[in-house]
């Protein structure tokens, strides 16, 4: 644990975290909404500095990452606690937890192992990274100067000083919306009030370079309007641009929503649809493995230029500065393919 950066003192009794658009206000002894921001004494300690409770070597891919660095490998790390409870949430063994567990690995440690590992690049994820943002902080900054990238797997939902932190060591974000983002599913599923701050944050992100994907879990029933779809790719589209790479992902029933079925794969298809329509240059289904649409396809000529199975690539059909081999478009991505992407057992645990 150590004291976070991300506060400020309201009166004599109380502090105020300033990491997540929830601005709790905490009295002596309170824990913020998270679970991991508690006021000791007058000051905000983060409880899971230097204490991940998920320690794992990821493919890219499965972040997911279609257009940073594909084929490459990322020490992924996850704390418990997060700052949104949704409903359907497949890691809430950690994201729920209310009580502090871990593994001893601050910063250098945690660095020192991606390298010792072979590792490409840090993700923070698992849980909402927003909640432990001066933690991903210092090792971010540390990373990036041993040559490492670093990437969020995030809500979103995070204040304009968490992510003005972000910038100081951030490379990519992925930014789930859940339920096309809609307010109405958000507060009912997710306890979240307002999802505006999302927005915001992309916006700041996207001014500041830093390459931004969009995944969107579709819930059958509940969050799985085409009109609530064509209202957020047309708001990425306007907004973000139309390179901007948008996964769409089968829902599986989970944690307290398991009277819902898997999304149907018509239903994924018919807002890939809606993507695709719409302008958006990229776009792909996620978490339904061989399906077509988990490939690249080149805009110009429609050909596949990169084959993808789950998280594997199983074909490459780009040429310099990612050109597309069969017509020469030049296609979004960041990094060219690494070799690690050939190799099988992508993903594994590590014992600390
Ligand atoms: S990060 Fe946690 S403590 Fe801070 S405002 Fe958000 S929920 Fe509250």
């Amino acid at each position: 644990m150590k004291e976070a950066v991300l506060y400020k003192r309201i009166d004599e009794a109380r502090i105020q975290c300033l990491a997540c658009p929830r601005y709790c206000k905490l009295s002596e002894g309170q824990v913020g909404f998270c679970g991991v921001r508690k006021n000791v004494g007058g000051k905000l300690l983060l409880l899971v500095y230097g204490k991940p409770i998920a320690v794992h070597m990821d493919p890219i891919e499965k972040k997911p990452f279609s257009h940073y660095m594909p084929g490459s490998q990322v020490l992924s790390i996850g704390t418990v606690g997060c700052d949104w409870a949704c409903q359907y949430c497949q890691n809430y063994d950690i994201s729920q937890r209310r009580m502090v567990d871990g593994v001893n690995l601050m910063p250098e440690k945690l660095v020192n192992l991606a390298l010792e590992y072979d590792a490409d690049g840090i993700a923070y994820t698992y849980n909402e990274p927003t909640i432990f943002i001066e933690y991903a902080h210092d090792t971010g900054v540390l990373a990036k100067r041993k040559g490492l990238f670093n990437v969020f797997v995030s809500n979103g939902y995070a204040s304009p000083e968490s992510v003005k932190l972000m910038l100081d060591f951030l490379d990519a974000i992925t930014v789930d919306f859940k339920g096309n983002g809609e307010k109405r599913f958000l507060q009912k599923f997710a306890m979240v009030v307002d999802p505006e701050p999302i927005f915001q944050t992309l916006l700041e992100l996207k001014r500041n370079n830093i390459h931004i994907e969009i995944t969107d879990l579709i819930v059958p029933r509940v969050g799985d309007s085409l009109d609530d779809a064509k209202r957020l790719c047309k708001w990425i589209l306007d907004n973000l641009g139309e390179n901007i790479p948008i996964h769409f992902l089968r829902f599986h029933p989970d944690y307290k929503m398991l009277n819902l079925p898997s999304t149907p794969i018509a239903t994924l298809e018919a807002h890939y649809k809606v993507a695709k329509d719409l302008g958006l240059k990229y776009v792909y289904l996620g978490n339904v493995p061989g399906h077509p649409y988990e490939s690249t396809y080149c805009p110009s000529c429609g050909k596949r230029v990169v084959g993808r199975y789950g998280f594997d690539i199983n074909e490459w059909n780009l040429v310099e500065e990612n050109r597309c081999r069969f017509c020469g478009y030049k296609i979004d991505i960041v990094g060219s393919l690494n070799k690690k992407a050939l190799h099988y057992s992508r993903f594994f645990s590590i014992e600390i």
